[in-house]
């Protein structure tokens, strides 16, 4: 869906996740990727997960925009990307394994920041001595995107530039790593076992980490060779993207995570940090913000959350022949990174007025409709009950957001199967009276609906590219 006109710039639509993540971006995106000449990544790092399916094939991309999954369709990776080069290279090896060819089609910032093992390395310390003194886990991935980004706000990051220069490299590195054995002395890192952080296995962190300090020569041999493959990817992101506009591409912009994981917005301190909202995606690509036409909130049916922190409408997830449960069997709510299992719970419209309001959004998208098939009754959030107060929008920050009693509404269930459906005429009667009352109580227009992981069984109200 090129306008075919090269004088005519192309029209761009960012996607962004309006809860705690794993809405089901990956699908929309690679649907999506139909109308567009290049797809961005502009926050975030190796700990997103989209799963894909196509041709009844699963697969999983954490960097790469799954856009790279289309012929001809550029990828680019924005500034806002904390990047780990050795996790993009393999990833790279995945794809060209799987006969995709990416590298002529893929273009890295080169003002990402980079992450190193010295950043995972400081990730698992922390959270090991937090488990050792007994207090809260942040439950963060534990792939070094915390640090790198740390680094990047207190300016002393290496960048993707850096490696152009391997001197430059090599004396900024060695610096870094002084730091760094500094806090992971304090850490008493010396005592982490770093075998038993699972996702360390194909990588082991203990060819750069001896007796708990990072070592230089090992680890700057690695870069620099990593470097050499990167090097011809590496690109002004921000000028390729604005010509690329100029002269009648679409762009889609593919946030990851979700707005409630927001470093600003979020349930802090229990969130990413980088900022998951559309405006970012001008921000962390090096676009200007009226280049963002469109922005598409990607909505799950009921609401999920991997690892800690507040979730009014959590339900017991885990007995048999509960809603809960229900979502969490029907919907294989499991993620995509970690492995982890999502708590689940009722349909959150407070939470997505917040949504809507920080992310400008244009249209819904509601994905998982099918999940709820066969529930005899749906609830759904309209607000809650705040120290003796009726409030009808989600609070900032976890304290204030652990204290809300949630308010609901409850709605007839339906019993016919509403998998694969691809015209709204044809939805249960209560699934459209249910998708209704979102729109009502969120205040966005529903433009999409998704009723099964196959990007063929969408319902679509108003395309966004149009
Ligand atoms: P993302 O990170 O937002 O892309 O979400 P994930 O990929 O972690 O989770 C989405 C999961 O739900 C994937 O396994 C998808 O294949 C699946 N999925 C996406 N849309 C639908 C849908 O409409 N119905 C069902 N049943 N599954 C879906």
């Amino acid at each position: 869906m090129t306008n075919g006109n090269s004088a005519i710039p192309g029209r761009n639509v960012v996607v962004v996740g309006t809860q705690w993540g794993d809405e089901g971006k990956g699908k929309l995106v690679d649907w999506l990727t139909e109308s567009a000449q290049g797809v961005v990544r502009f926050q975030g790092g190796h700990n997103a997960g989209h799963t894909l399916v196509i041709n009844g094939v699963k697969t999983a991309l954490h960097l790469i925009p799954s856009g790279i999954m289309r012929p001809g369709v550029k990828c680019y990776v924005g500034n806002g990307v904390v990047l780990s080069v050795g996790k993009l290279l393999e990833e790279i090896g995945g794809l060209e394994a799987a006969q995709v060819e990416v590298r002529s089609r893929l273009r890295v910032s080169e003002a990402c920041p980079l992450i190193l093992p010295f950043h995972a390395a400081l990730d698992v310390a922390r959270e090991a001595a937090k488990e050792k003194a007994g207090t809260d886990k942040i439950g963060t991935t534990g792939r070094g995107i915390g640090p790198a980004y740390e680094d990047k706000v207190a300016r002393r990051a290496l960048r993707v530039q850096d490696l152009k220069y391997p001197e430059r490299f090599a004396a900024k590195l060695r610096d870094l790593i002084a730091y760094y054995n500094t806090q992971l002395a304090a850490l008493d890192a010396a005592q982490v076992d770093w075998s038993m952080v699972p996702w360390l296995k194909d990588q082991p962190l203990s060819v750069f980490v001896e007796k708990g300090q990072v070592q230089f020569d090992p680890l700057l041999a690695q870069v620099l060779q990593q470097a050499e493959q990167l090097r011809p990817m590496i690109a002004d992101v921000s000028r390729e993207l604005n010509d690329a506009n100029r002269t009648g591409a679409n762009l889609l912009f593919e946030g990851a995570q979700g707005t409630l994981l927001d470093i600003d917005h979020g349930t802090y301190p229990f969130v990413t940090s980088s900022n998951c909202v559309a405006g970012n995606a001008a921000a962390g690509s090096g676009v200007g913000p009226g280049l963002l036409h469109y922005v598409l909130g990607i909505t799950k049916a009921y609401c999920t959350r991997v690892g800690g922190g507040p979730f009014p409408t959590e339900l017991d997830w885990q007995t048999e022949g509960t809603p809960g449960w229900h979502m969490a069997t029907v919907g294989a709510e499991k993620g995509v990174t970690t492995g982890r299992s999502r708590r689940c719970g009722w349909f959150d419209a407070a939470l997505l007025k917040r949504s809507a309001q920080v992310n400008g959004l244009t249209g819904l998208c509601i994905t998982k409709l099918d999940v709820l098939d066969g529930l005899a009754e749906l609830k759904l959030c309209v607000g809650y009950q705040l120290d003796g107060e009726r409030v009808d929008i989600l609070p900032m920050g976890a304290d204030e957001i652990a204290r809300c009693e949630p308010i609901y509404e409850t709605l007839p269930g339906w019993s016919d199967s509403s998998v694969g459906v691809t015209r709204y005429e044809d939805l249960p009667r209560h699934a459209q009276q249910y998708l209704r009352r979102i729109e009502e109580t969120t205040g966005v227009p529903i433009h999409v609906i998704s009723t099964s992981p196959d990007r063929d069984h969408t319902i679509l109200l108003r395309h966004p590219f149009q």
